[in-house]
């Protein structure tokens, strides 16, 4: 796949994400690291000690992972340098309440209310740069 921009002469697929955001979900796979408040239940992402909504202090991680729905999107044009464009973003909505904001895989037709799989995956294995990339891809 065409990388969308290059990080420390890395292509990279995705946005960046320090090794501390991932968690591993149920089945295995990387997945994002939320959080959910124990008092009012609301999700939050990148996960936070405090609840933005309630100020609530037990929050408990939730693995951000599989499907959602895409919100809107739309493609880029311009951009910083060392990127390579056009690419495309948008939001989608998970089951648990959260709206993700992710870079789109730019080889597919998007349309809103299509199922958008979140995709998590390390960046230069073994380098140790402890960094991951996510994006959407098309469909279930
Ligand atoms: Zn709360």
């Amino acid at each position: 796949m065409m990388p969308i921009h290059q990080s420390g002469g890395a292509a990279i697929e995705g946005a960046l994400l320090p090794e501390a955001q991932v968690m591993r979900a149920a089945d295995g796979a990387l997945a994002l690291r939320a959080s959910r408040c124990r008092a009012c239940g609301q999700p939050t992402f990148p996960r936070t000690d405090v609840c933005p909504f309630c100020l609530g202090e037990e929050n408990e991680d939730l693995a951000l992972a599989g499907t959602a729905t895409l919100y809107a999107f739309t493609q880029v044009h311009i951009a910083p340098r060392h990127w390579q464009t056009p690419y495309l973003i948008g939001y989608a909505d998970f089951d648990c309440g959260l709206r993700l904001f992710a870079k789109l895989n730019p080889h597919t037709s998007w349309a809103p209310g299509a199922t958008a799989r979140l995709h998590v995956e390390a960046v230069a294995a073994g380098t140790g740069t402890g960094e991951v990339a996510y994006r959407y891809h098309l469909g279930a």
